[in-house]
């Protein structure tokens, strides 16, 4: 099979539904080798048997992204079976949609990590073997909510501008490594994501949102740019929706 991304090797956090399993399809259709990551295997183990019948390799590990030693075996797990690491797209994440007043601290310790803490840890532990090839690209799944902020999501919000900010100053730090790094900035995606949590499934179902193999193929122009250009950030709306 002749892809893009032949002979690349592509790490996937929240590969087990919505966006990252889209992603996973995305990279895999143009030739990329995966290492998937979520907590519920029997889904990864279900995507990476899908998957490898497109003829490229997949690895997966099963773990909680919010604990180092997930990211450390992830990474690993890359360069044990591939040797390399090409792309990394930080995916997993979660939402609360809740006024200021009735979230907890709890609440907003588990966005900020689910969101932000993962982002930090896998980027953290993918980086060096980047920097050792020369070349690399890394991508955060943020938001729109990450470029404006909307009533009601003041602590996704927090953490999804924490991903952007993430993003622009490693862009500056790793350039001169070769290594690329961008936001994917989403409107609203049909997905899993927080249903009984400010969404419904009747809801999504009904609505007007982006589908996740929309935000694939964002995410999988950005990381098949020539090796001269590099993607910044990415926003996305669906044509029903204005801006903000
Ligand atoms: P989703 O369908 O709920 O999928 C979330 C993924 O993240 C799942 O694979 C889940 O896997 C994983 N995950 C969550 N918590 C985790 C943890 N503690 N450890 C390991 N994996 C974890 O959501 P989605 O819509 O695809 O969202 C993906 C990303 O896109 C998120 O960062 C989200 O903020 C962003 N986004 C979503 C939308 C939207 O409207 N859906 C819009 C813009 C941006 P397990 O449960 O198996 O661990």
């Amino acid at each position: 099979m002749a892809g893009k991304l032949n002979g690349k090797v592509a790490l996937i956090t929240g590969a087990s539904a919505g966006i990252g399993e889209a992603c996973a399809r995305a990279l895999a259709a143009e030739g990329a080798n995966l290492v998937l990551t979520a907590r519920r295997d029997e889904r990864l183990e279900a995507l990476a048997a899908e998957l490898r019948q497109l003829g490229v390799e997949v690895a997966f590990v099963a773990g909680d992204a919010r604990d180092e030693e997930t990211a450390r075996r992830t990474v690993q797990a890359a360069t044990d079976s591939f040797g390399r690491l090409d792309i990394l797209i930080n995916n997993a994440g979660a939402g609360n949609y809740k006024n200021l007043v009735d979230t907890s601290a709890d609440e907003y310790d588990e966005l900020m990590d689910t969101n932000m803490r993962t982002t930090f840890l896998f980027t953290r532990h993918a980086v060096p073997v980047m920097q050792s090839q020369k070349s690399g690209t890394i991508l955060m799944l943020s938001s729109m909510a990450g470029v404006y902020g909307f009533a009601g999501e003041a602590v996704y919000c927090a953490t999804k501008f924490a991903q952007v900010g993430f993003a622009q100053a490693l862009d500056k730090e790793l350039r001169p490594d070769g290594i690329k790094v961008g936001a994917i900035c989403p409107g609203g995606v049909k997905t899993e994501f927080a249903l009984g949590k400010g969404r419904t499934e009747d809801k999504v179902a009904q609505s007007g949102m982006l589908e996740p193999e929309d935000v694939a193929g964002a995410v999988l122009l950005a990381c098949t740019q020539s090796a001269n250009s590099r993607i910044i950030e990415i926003q996305m709306r669906t044509m029903d929706e204005a801006l903000t």
